[in-house]
């Protein structure tokens, strides 16, 4: 076996159905008096629930998160969490909502309690990014990282099939972009590859039986392991490729996760073979590439570039930007290489 560092933050997670419940005596657990609740416009009654449960430890309800955390979404949180005086912020929501506690997080240093409603894994990262005049940046600091997590089965049964395949999918990103990570750890590879088996098994319960409370139970606790996996580890080309077209073409983040990696799979099956192989068992298919393609087909998500709004013209340019700067990934990155990788999945092709 090979050497490794181990070196994982620990974050208290309570999983379950109805573990919501739990919200008032978590919060003060943190030693908080008054937590501010974060939403998206959307899950405004979420929050509001939330606030309610929390009672006199209620600063109030800010539903403004929006994707991609604009700085001026960021800044008029911070100016509303101080006027508040919010000594916790709880974020009741996907990554968009998670994303937001982590940008008021970063300049108080005041705990976050998540609450996940996607498959996003956010909250077990601490990764946060901001977007400022178009572009956004992100950076890792391990004060942002959530100091609980509730993972409650019932906020996820709300999730629409079409919302739920490709976060599931999401989740699935970070689950095997794990196992070839350039400081991959033995203990992570096993969450990866349970991660994998559960979400394959769950996805395709979940997008037919919304309210299937095993499936959304597999499906949340495979995305508690992509979102570990993700905050344990580096992540490779896909992610890369992923943030560009997230980034500069503005495509939706779940969605071009899920298009992206049966390619970047099969661009790395080579020199990953070992570890890619883990994740075709884990999927039950002969490649990975194929496993993950054919898992997006069952769960009705999309497949290509050009359906979710990828113009073609695009493809040399994100080509550029994605090989501009060297990182690791298992197999060296070279323009050709990705423009190919690119265009198969523009069409959306099952890999060879
Ligand atoms: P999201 O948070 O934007 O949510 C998508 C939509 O679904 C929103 O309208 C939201 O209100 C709604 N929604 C969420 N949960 C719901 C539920 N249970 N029922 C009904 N509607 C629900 O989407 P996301 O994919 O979770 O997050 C994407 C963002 O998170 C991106 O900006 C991405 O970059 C970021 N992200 C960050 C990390 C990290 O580690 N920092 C990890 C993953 C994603």
């Amino acid at each position: 076996m090979q050497g490794f560092v181990y070196d994982q933050p620990a974050t208290r997670v309570i999983f379950g159905v109805g573990t919501l419940e739990r919200l008032a005596e978590e919060v003060k657990r943190l030693g908080a008096k008054r937590a501010l609740v974060l939403a998206t416009p959307e899950q405004r009654k979420d929050a509001e629930d939330a606030s309610r449960r929390l009672g006199e430890m209620s600063a109030g309800v800010y539903a403004e998160a929006v994707m991609h955390v604009p700085i001026e979404t960021a800044r008029k949180a911070r100016e509303e969490a101080a006027r508040l005086g919010a000594d916790c912020y709880v974020a009741v929501g996907g990554g968009s909502t998670v994303g937001l506690g982590k940008a008021i997080a970063l300049e108080s240093g005041l705990p976050i309690l998540a609450v996940p409603t996607t498959y996003a894994g956010s909250e077990m990262t601490p990764i946060y990014g901001i977007t400022e005049a178009g572009v956004k940046k992100t950076g890792k600091d391990r004060k942002v990282l959530p100091k609980t997590v509730i993972y409650d089965v019932n906020l996820t049964l709300s999730l629409p099939a079409k919302i739920a395949g490709p976060s599931g999918m999401n989740a699935m990103a970070h689950l095997v972009e794990g196992l070839y990570a350039q400081d991959a750890n033995p203990i992570i590879s096993l969450l990866a590859v349970e991660g994998i088996r559960t979400l394959a098994v769950s996805l395709p319960v979940v997008v037919k039986e919304p309210q299937n409370l095993v499936a959304r139970s597999g499906a949340l606790y495979g995305a508690w392991l992509g979102g570990t996996v993700l905050g344990a580890v580096g992540m490779a080309l896909h992610h890369k490729l992923c943030h560009t077209l997230g980034g500069s073409f503005n495509l939706p983040h779940a969605e071009v996760h899920t298009v992206i990696l049966p390619y970047a799979a099969a661009y790395n099956q080579q020199a990953a073979a070992q570890e890619l192989n883990r994740a075709a068992e884990a999927l039950g298919a002969k490649s990975a590439a194929q496993g993950i393609y054919d898992l997006s087909v069952k769960i009705g998500a999309p497949v290509a570039l050009k359906d979710i709004g990828m113009p073609f013209d695009g493809l040399d340019r994100a080509a550029e930007i994605a090989t501009q700067n060297p990182y690791y990934n298992p197999r060296p990155v070279d323009y050709a290489g990705v423009r190919q990788l690119l265009e198969d999945a523009y069409y959306g092709k099952r890999p060879a």
